[in-house]
């Protein structure tokens, strides 16, 4: 990197939701900054007016505070730092864009919007790439100033030089293109506000940005940007240009698939923390085995040089499992608040909260696994007694009843008062000994009476626990009418 200072944005356009490509890139731009002292700034490119969608500002917005990348600078609004929004600056923009076709680098571009499209329609036939014929660049000074004196809208192009345009890019390295292959695109529209392409570049330039941090789909309009800082006379910035995020090996993460959004993800019962440290190795690569990191720990680790320019592939199972680790790092406490509007879908009776919470902790890899696996706290399912039956074990429907049946008087001498793991435990190790049989052939049945599952989160004594004892006598009663 130059020796400039280091201060880097997030420039999202609001989409209405947050694709997990675009909160990487957020959070590459953030540790960029953060890593060497530098700023990190939002600005929302909202330049394209009939794009908008309500409260997409707000997702941007929420979500960067949700997960801590919080930025820098920014309008005050109300002793709080807002953040930088185009079409609130739009005014701005037109002196460069004077600038600019004064010294020729642009030019006024008269053409109907009919025009347009015959000339695609022609190029189409004869099978050329459409795209703007360049009409109006050479028009004469008398053809210009008649057409604006009879009001004839029109839109502002660039005006690409002729030659080679090359960069350096961090990640993508050296990328050269022929400027005959650029376009002479659109940079102030016919009402006056200026396209994403020119406004990104005048505001990374007035608010020093370096390096520009972005999806790599901004690679080809890069070119045409360096042209733009260029005409101005103006330092071209540092790239660094991040892969794109798929699904596989085909297919770019999607918001129609409803996998792509941060917001998906966190309804899916994934932790914030987990989803940004899952990010955060989408492309890149830590030096040491380390793949657990705090915010602050990536800040300490990062480093956009170690970005790969190769596709980073979403792999929903390795989001899981380091779910299930962040899960498992929780104090117990801190699970049970929570996971307890998960429990609350589908327990609305009362239970031993704090001991289900700490079994379910062992056991649940997302949030929204927890419903189903509580389900059977309220109401006792409708179940086969077939589940007694259990090789591992060497449970069958008969010595199930059998061992029900012992157990039964058992559960029943505990008194209400007492009734909590230990007792319960001590009790039914007691009943063990004395029958000399192994563990599971008491256990198994009681956790399949008193859940009417073959999986639950904890084993028979956990269970009975939560439960309370009069559940427990009752479905252990029941199982014992089943068989
Ligand atoms: N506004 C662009 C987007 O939302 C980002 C452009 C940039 O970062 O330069 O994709």
């Amino acid at each position: 990197m130059t020796e400039r200072k280091i201060r880097t944005r997030f420039a999202p356009s609001p989409t209405g939701y947050m694709h997990v490509g675009n909160l990487r890139t957020a959070l590459y731009a953030y540790l960029t900054a953060r890593a060497n002292n530098g700023k990190f700034l939002l600005r929302i490119e909202d330049t394209d007016q009939s794009r908008q969608v309500d409260g997409a500002i707000d997702i941007i917005y929420n979500t960067l505070k949700e997960t801590n990348l919080l930025w820098d600078e920014g309008p005050d609004i109300g002793g709080d730092y807002g953040p930088y929004i185009q079409s609130e600056r739009k005014g701005m923009y037109k002196q460069y864009v004077d600038q600019l076709i004064e010294s020729g680098h642009a030019y006024r571009c008269f053409c109907t919007k009919e025009r347009l499209e015959e000339v695609n329609k022609i190029k189409t036939a004869s099978g050329q790439p459409t795209g703007y014929d360049n009409h109006c660049r050479n028009l004469s000074k008398e053809e210009i100033e008649a057409n604006l004196a009879a009001g004839v809208p029109y839109v502002v192009r660039q005006r690409i030089p002729e030659g080679k345009t090359s960069f350096n890019d961090m990640v993508y390295g050296v990328i050269e293109v022929d400027n005959s292959t650029l376009d002479d695109q659109i940079l102030v529209k016919q009402d006056g506000m200026p396209t994403y392409n020119f406004a990104n570049v005048i505001d990374d330039h007035l608010m020093e940005i370096n390096p520009v941090i972005r999806g790599s789909e901004y690679l080809a309009s890069t070119p045409k940007y360096n042209l733009l800082y260029e005409a101005f006379g103006w330092d071209i910035p540092d790239y660094v240009h991040c892969p794109p995020v798929m699904k596989d090996s085909q297919h770019k993460l999607s918001k129609r698939n409803g996998d792509a959004s941060y917001e998906d993800l966190i309804a899916a019962g994934y932790l914030k923390d987990a989803v940004l440290n899952y990010i955060a190795l989408l492309g890149w690569s830590p030096k040491g085995e380390q793949e657990k990191f705090t915010l602050e720990e990536l800040v300490k680790e990062f480093d956009p040089h170690n970005i790969s320019k190769s596709p980073a592939i979403f792999d929903m199972d390795k989001l899981r499992y380091l779910n299930a680790e962040y899960i498992r790092d929780m104090s117990v406490e801190e699970f049970l608040e929570t996971a307890k509007p998960y429990i609350a879908q589908t327990v609305k009776s009362e239970c031993d909260l704090k001991l289900l919470a700490t079994v379910l902790q062992k056991r649940c890899e997302v949030l929204s696994d927890i419903p189903e696996q509580v389900d059977f706290i309220d109401a006792l399912p409708d179940y086969d007694t077939a589940l007694f039956e259990n090789k591992k074990m060497k449970t069958n429907k008969e010595n199930s009843k059998q061992m029900l049946g012992e157990v039964l008087p058992v559960l029943e001498a505990i008194e209400e008062k007492d009734w909590n793991m230990d007792n319960i435990h001590t009790k039914l190790f007691e009943l063990i000994a004395k029958l000399e049989v192994k563990n599971g052939l008491v256990l198994f049945p009681l956790r399949v009476a008193v859940s009417g599952k073959a999986f639950t989160p904890g084993g028979g004594v956990e269970l009975a626990a939560i439960l309370g004892k009069e559940r427990t006598i009752d479905r252990i009663k029941t199982a014992i009418e089943k068989l």
